[in-house]
């Protein structure tokens, strides 16, 4: 089962290209993935060093691009991010329709109808396609990452925030603790499921934000990591906020100093 999964994985490799940042050179591995008259491109880029794997679905959120490649050189790790268009939506065609989907609402099926029904038409041979790309997708980020998901997301002023999440808020069903730091840009925030993490968000000073068990499920890869109980974060900053961002990530590599994640940075096998 599982080897029929991997051979029908639509896939292929480019060989390692390499580029310098900070003096350091990066590996990159591009892998392709396929819609229906649409390819996805996968970037995967590595750092000599090793360190944690960082996350980004959408392609226009490019600070999170500058601040992890940045922090990977420095720190060590490894950066994945999708690119199609420079556009945060993804289309296909198919059938002479054209079907659009946020790639952070594809992860239960749920998610993956309301996004479709939400960007443009819905029929069953196009949520097989989404449900496809984004199980070929977790499959590629799972074998980079398997012990945990971290994300980088980028967000625009008052569009979402740490205070969304509390009481009387639009996301207040979906976080059991928030904590809101009132030296941060309350759009700067990191939302967890697990209370380890959320602690020392916290007592690190960090607008954080620890989502409950059953949040509501719009099919974001945070509802997949707390229905499979995936340790999860995700480092949200406002768009241009690149120092920030890079902020809240050393953060996460100073937690992850700590013995009880030292399983998680070893080399892959
Ligand atoms: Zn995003």
């Amino acid at each position: 089962m599982k080897l029929n999964r991997i051979a029908g994985l639509a896939l292929f490799f480019v060989p390692v290209l390499l580029h310098s940042q900070n003096s350091t050179s990066i590996a990159v591995i591009t892998k392709t993935l396929s819609l229906p008259r649409q390819k996805v491109e996968v970037w995967i880029h590595t750092a000599p060093k090793d360190g944690p794997v960082f996350f980004n679905m959408h392609d226009d959120e490019n600070t999170s691009t500058e601040a992890a490649l940045a922090l990977i050189a420095d720190s060590g790790g490894t950066y994945i991010e999708l690119k199609h268009t420079g556009a945060r939506n993804i289309s296909f065609r198919q059938r002479r329709k054209r079907y659009t989907f946020d790639p952070n609402r594809i992860y239960t099926d749920e998610g993956i109808r309301a996004t479709l029904e939400k960007n443009g038409p819905y029929d069953e041979k196009a949520h097989r396609a989404v449900r496809r790309f984004s199980d070929n997708l977790l499959e590629l980020v799972q074998r980079v990452s398997p012990h945990y998901i971290f994300t980088l997301h980028n967000n625009t002023p008052e569009n979402l925030m740490v205070y969304s999440f509390v009481p009387g808020r639009e996301y207040e069903a979906d976080a059991s603790e928030v904590y809101a730091d009132t030296t941060k840009d309350h759009d700067d925030f990191i939302l967890v499921t697990k209370k380890l993490f959320f602690d020392y968000y916290q007592l690190s000073g960090y607008n954080c934000v620890l989502q409950n068990q059953h949040p509501t499920n719009d099919g974001s890869l945070s509802v997949w990591a707390a229905l499979n109980r995936v340790p999860y974060i995700n480092i949200e900053a406002e768009h241009g906020h690149v120092e920030e961002q890079k902020d809240m990530m050393r953060a996460t590599y100073q937690m992850l100093q700590h013995p009880i994640f030292g399983i998680w940075l070893q080399p892959r096998k």
